[in-house]
């Protein structure tokens, strides 16, 4: 076949396989999957030998995509897992009342935040990508994931309306057609090797070991002052939360606390510290329990909205 008379969905299938992208079909004018859904599945045909996931059925096999595509103007999905990429998902808010939460404070959106993360981690924003540009006017950027690390997709673990794709996940290829509106190439580089400390803070942290709330309590026994009870008093309110519960009570106790520490007892240090080490010993990931506290001392009128 000629290209002109290639369809052009069938074209961006096949130029995201050629890069070694692994793609599977989207719903036409849509971004989810083609096909039936796990719990209908019908066990036949591709699913015979049980259901297949739209990341184990991507591929890379040029006539299985020709095949495919010449059936039906389907949009593109990449599989970033098996891609070997990570894709960082920086996206607009949905509406007016889609605004930041206090952690973020003035910013407008994902690129805002993103900009501002590599800011704090003190590196340049990585733009020298590949990078597309979602329906919406977000922007994907595509890095390739470093040899021996395996990263799972997020949803804000970075920070507001910063996703990230990668096993688990999938994004929508350039080309594709959304409600009318095309995901198009920006920045037609090659992905870039996800940058060391972007690969740090994707990375789970192991579990800390839980500390138990009797050596907690030992520590602040002795306690007499008015400031180190209140102290007391929020950290055992942490360490007794449900799961479910957790990101919210480390929320409150550093709000509670904030009104102290503007009077100068506790510090924010001593405050921050204690709150890490409780909310972490319910199982609270470093990350979650750090902006739980910023954005309750934030709210609490202890810490500045834009400080970094
Ligand atoms: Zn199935």
């Amino acid at each position: 076949m000629t290209p002109t008379l290639t369809p052009a969905l069938l074209r961006a299938a096949l130029a995201a396989a050629e890069r070694g992208w692994p793609v599977f079909s989207l719903r036409p004018g849509d971004k989810r999957p083609a096909g039936h859904p796990e719990r209908n599945c019908p066990a036949t045909g591709r699913c015979a030998d049980g259901h297949r996931t739209p990341e184990q059925r991507a591929t890379l096999d040029a006539d299985s995509i020709s095949v495919c595509w010449q059936a039906a103007p389907y949009n593109v999905g990449i599989a970033t897992g098996p891609a070997n990429l990570v894709v960082v998902d920086l996206d607009i808010p949905k509406d007016d009342t889609d605004t930041a939460p206090p952690e973020w404070a003035g910013m407008a959106d994902g690129l805002d935040v993103f900009a501002a993360l590599c800011e704090r981690a003190g590196e340049r924003p990585p733009t020298e990508t590949y990078t597309v540009r979602t329906r919406r006017g977000g922007q994907h950027l595509y890095f390739t994931v470093p040899e021996g690390k395996t990263l799972r997709s997020t949803g804000s673990s970075l920070g507001w309306k910063v996703d990230t794709r990668a096993w688990g996940g999938y994004v929508v290829a350039a080309g594709s057609i959304v409600g009318g509106a095309p995901y198009e190439i920006i920045h037609d580089a090659p992905p870039a090797l996800l940058p060391a400390w972007l690969g740090d803070l994707l990375t789970p942290q192991p579990a800390p070991a839980p500390t138990p709330l009797a050596e907690l309590s030992a520590r602040m026994r002795n306690a007499t002052s008015y400031s180190t009870a209140a102290l007391r008093r929020e950290l055992e309110k942490v360490l007794s939360a449900r799961q479910g519960g957790r990101n919210r009570a480390v929320y409150f106790a550093a709000y509670a606390l904030a009104r102290m520490i503007r009077n100068g007892d506790p510090t924010e240090a001593a405050v921050t510290g204690e709150l890490m080490s409780a909310g972490q010993s319910i199982g609270l990931p470093a990350g979650e329990c750090r902006t739980a506290i910023r954005s309750g001392l934030v709210r609490g009128g202890a810490l500045e909205a834009s400080a970094a």
